[in-house]
């Protein structure tokens, strides 16, 4: 089977204002033309309604970056799947390492957001990743696999093959100390066994899991050739330009 289609997702994280959101993708939208990967950039909410509106008519795929899984209620400061979804929303990212850390997210929460994410017709980009004590400690393949186990609870063959999975060593994220692909592609073939393990190997060979963490313009060539990495989630890089052009069409 040929190797699953590349994507190259920016996750801006708590960055750009609306208006600065939409000169970017003004630009943005040129470049990332010609790419054959997909193109996602997940942007902070109040972005997502002028970002929406910005990328009409090209192949850039807009991302929010959290979601509750309820469909409405008390949950002051919360947005809900039925919000994004009307709104133009395609991906979620879920479990980013920043949220589990400052904002309590559990692997029992991913699940659940998961859950409600694929009901309403979008698609969930599950985050997972060990800290460098744990990579230190070697318990990296136990970590993982514990945090995809819990992540796709419930989920069936059909939804685990759409979705995405990033898989992002917290060490290497924002530090520019990235994985080598070697280190990378080792962690993104043992989540592909899980999967295999759990659903088949139809299904895994459907899912796509990106590594996460400093890629930039000199390395995703490297890392998104690994047969296991099916492109990356990228933080910093994303928030440029020629890096993010660089990145979306990988031949640097
Ligand atoms: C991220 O935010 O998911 C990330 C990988 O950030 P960076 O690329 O900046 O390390």
């Amino acid at each position: 089977m040929s190797k699953r289609v590349i994507m190259a997702a920016g996750n801006w994280k708590m960055n750009k204002t609306p208006k600065e959101a939409v000169e970017f993708v003004n630009e943005l939208k040129g470049l990332a033309a010609g790419a054959d990967s997909e193109v996602v950039i997940g942007v902070p909410f109040v972005c997502i309604p002028n970002v929406i509106e910005a990328v009409k008519g090209s192949n850039i795929k807009v991302a929010a970056q959290n979601v509750h899984w309820e469909a409405s209620g008390a949950y002051t400061g919360e947005v809900s799947c039925g919000m994004l979804k009307e709104s133009g929303v395609d991906y979620v990212i879920i479990g980013h390492s920043e949220r589990r850390e400052y904002f309590g997210e559990t692997n029992e929460m991913i699940n659940k957001k998961a859950r409600a994410i694929i009901d309403s017709g979008m698609i969930p980009i599950i985050c997972c990743g060990e800290t460098l004590t744990q990579r230190e400690q070697g318990v990296t393949a136990e970590h993982v696999r514990y945090q995809i186990k819990v992540a796709l609870l419930g989920l069936s063959a059909q939804e685990v093959s759409n979705l995405v999975i990033a898989y992002e060593p917290i060490w290497a994220i924002g530090t520019g100390k990235t994985a080598t692909e070697e280190q990378a592609e080792e962690v993104c073939a043992i989540i592909r066994k899980l999967i295999a393990e759990l659903y088949g190997t139809d299904v895994s060979e459907k899912t796509r899991i990106l590594y996460g963490g400093s890629v930039n313009a000199g390395n995703a060539k490297a890392l998104f050739a690994m047969p296991n990495i099916d492109g990356g989630l990228v933080g910093g890089a994303s928030l440029k330009l020629d890096a993010f052009e660089k990145i979306i069409k990988h031949y640097a």
